[in-house]
Order: structure tokens, then C-alpha cells, then sequence
């Protein structure tokens, strides 16, 4: 797809016929898959964590994420969040910068806030003390209800991770929520294609958003984590800030990470695997093209 624009490529993110069809045909499956390999672990729990050993020898922390979204029915979502509690399980062996990173349309978000409130308090139960849930940041439909389900999980103590889309108009708001309840937020641009009356475009009001967002985070003394590639915004904060957790996604500008590393900074890896790669891969894609 070398010749796709960014939005032309956000556009195919939603087509489930082109899923359905990349998915039906081997040949194609196995190409895309090789190209997406960049960007995710593999496919089975074992490539997440023989990557999330070879990551935290070179000093990274890592967030380990079972892929997955938008599963309405509860027994898919129950099944997944089984999975997730084998998956806290399995890195209690590992070293306590390994943390989860979750969707919680993964585990029932679309279900109800209640049932899925219940899954990720089995998922906190079954992870060893020092460990976080970095909870992903889905489309503006699921903001609220994500934002709502985060906040209850911090009042039952469970320890969650929020993530701020900055190019969402409410961000602002919803940050100092978070903040006001204690949750570390972690701060991204924001992956959707969201409605004119939702979002800022993408590149410089958003980039601006992110700025701003940072430092009302930080006045307000909530805790920060600067989720971007973008090297400009990254260093004018880390001089803002000072030490300031970094957070990489696998396969993008990671040759940032040993500089960030020796700098002193923590810098944190999102490490995807499983077979549900497909529309994750198509939001990458996009997103390593030009406007
Ligand atoms: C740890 C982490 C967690 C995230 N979690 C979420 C989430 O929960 N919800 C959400 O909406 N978004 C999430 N994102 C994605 C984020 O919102 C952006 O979509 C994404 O990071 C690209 O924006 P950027 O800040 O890197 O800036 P950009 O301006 O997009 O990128 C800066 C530069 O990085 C390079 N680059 C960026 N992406 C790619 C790529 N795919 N391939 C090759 N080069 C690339 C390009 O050179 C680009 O110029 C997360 C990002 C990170 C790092």
C-alpha cells in the first residue's frame, strides 16, 4: 500500500470487508503479517514474552498488551480477560517495570461498565504488587465510559494507568479528573479519526493540545508519562520537566529509546501481540505517512 495517503490509509482502518479479506486469504495474511511484524510482538503470548526479556535487558520497561477491541458479546470478553490473568500470572516472574496495557472494549466495555469493572479487577487481583494497568485510550464514543470504569477501578485501589488522547476537546477536563482521583495519566496525540466538534486536526493544534495538556498535568501535581515519537515535543517537556517517564510503541523511532535510556530516563515499550493485529497494524501504517 506504498502509495496510500494517511487519511485514505484511516479510512481502510474501519473496513472490516478488507479485514475480512486480508484475513480469508493465506497468502495475503502471511504478507501483511510480515509487514506488521514490525509493529507487534507475533502472535502468541510466548513472542510477547520473548521480546519483553529482550527489552529489559537493555535496561526498558515494558507495558505487554493482548490484543484485542470492540467485543460486545461477554463471553469473548470473560475469555479474554481469562486470558489476561494467565498473561499477570506468567510475568510475576518478571521483573515489576512489566506491566499490562488493555482496551477495555477488550474486556467488555461494550457489555457494561459493570461487568467490565469486574473483569479488570480480576486481572488486578492476579498481578503481583508494584504493577500497573495501562489502560488504552479507544474512539470519543468510548471516552466516557472508559474514563468512568477507570475512575471506579482507582477508588476500589486497583492500580490503573489512564490514557489522555490530547487531540479530544474534553481532555482538558478529563485529565483533571484523573488527576483530582490520583490516576497517572499517560499522554498521547490520539490514533482516531474523530468528528470536526470532538477533536482538534491533527498536527499543530493537536501538538499544541499536547503541550498545554502536559503542563496542566503537571501544575495540577498529577503523575505523567510522555507517550509520543515526537522528538520536538518530547524534548522541549523533558527540559520543561526535567526526568519524566517516555513511552515508545514497538517499531516506531525505537532507536530513541537507548538515548532516553542513558539520559537516565525510564522508558516504557508497548508490546502488542495476538492474532487481532490487523486494525492496529492499519493505524500504524497511517500514522508513518506524511498529512
Ligand atoms: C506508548 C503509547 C501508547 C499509546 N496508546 C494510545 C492509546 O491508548 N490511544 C490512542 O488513541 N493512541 C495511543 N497511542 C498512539 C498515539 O495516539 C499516536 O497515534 C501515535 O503515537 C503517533 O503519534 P506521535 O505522538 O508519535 O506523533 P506523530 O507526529 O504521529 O509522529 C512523530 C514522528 O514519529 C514517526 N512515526 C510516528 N508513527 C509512526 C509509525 N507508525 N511508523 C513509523 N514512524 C512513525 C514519524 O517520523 C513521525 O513524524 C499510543 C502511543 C504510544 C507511544
Amino acid at each position: 500500500v506504498p502509495r496510500l495517503t494517511r487519511n485514505a490509509l484511516f479510512g481502510l482502518v474501519t473496513s472490516r470487508a478488507l479485514e475480512r479479506a486480508v484475513r480469508a486469504v493465506p497468502p495475503v495474511r502471511r504478507l501483511t503479517l510480515r509487514a506488521a511484524r514490525r509493529y507487534i510482538a507475533g502472535e502468541r503470548v510466548d513472542d510477547g514474552l520473548r521480546l519483553t526479556k529482550l527489552l529489559l535487558t537493555r535496561g526498558l520497561a515494558v507495558s505487554v498488551d493482548f490484543f484485542g477491541e470492540l467485543v460486545d458479546d461477554p463471553e469473548a470478553a470473560r475469555r479474554a480477560s481469562d486470558d489476561y490473568v494467565a498473561l499477570a500470572q506468567v510475568i510475576r516472574e518478571l521483573p515489576s517495570e512489566v506491566w499490562l496495557a488493555i482496551d477495555l472494549s477488550h474486556i467488555g466495555l461494550d457489555v457494561s461498565a459493570d461487568f467490565c469493572l469486574e473483569q479488570l479487577r480480576r486481572i488486578a487481583a492476579a498481578l503481583s504488587p508494584g504493577r500497573r494497568i495501562q489502560i488504552g485510550a479507544e474512539d470519543s464514543s468510548r471516552t466516557e465510559r472508559t474514563l468512568e470504569v477507570v475512575l471506579a477501578a482507582a477508588e476500589l485501589g486497583l492500580p490503573v494507568m489512564a490514557t489522555v488522547q490530547a487531540n479530544l476537546r474534553r481532555s482538558s477536563v478529563d485529565a483533571m479528573r484523573l488527576v483530582d482521583a490520583g490516576v497517572p495519566i499517560r499522554l498521547v496525540k490520539g490514533a482516531y479519526v474523530e468528528p470536526a466538534d470532538v477533536a482538534l486536526p491533527w498536527g499543530e493544534p493537536t501538538d499544541v493540545a499536547y503541550v498545554r495538556l502536559a503542563h496542566q498535568i503537571r501544575e495540577a501535581g498529577g503523575r505523567l508519562a510522555l507517550a509520543t515519537h515526537d522528538r520536538v515535543l518530547r524534548e522541549s517537556l523533558l527540559s520543561a520537566f526535567g526526568r519524566i517517564d517516555c513511552e515508545l510503541l514497538l517499531g516506531v523511532r525505537n532507536e530513541d529509546a537507548d538515548d532516553l535510556v542513558r539520559r537516565g530516563l525510564r522508558v516504557r515499550f508497548y508490546v502488542p501481540y495476538g492474532d487481532a493485529w490487523f486494525r492496529y497494524f492499519m493505524r500504524r501504517l497511517a500514522e508513518s505517512r506524511g498529512a
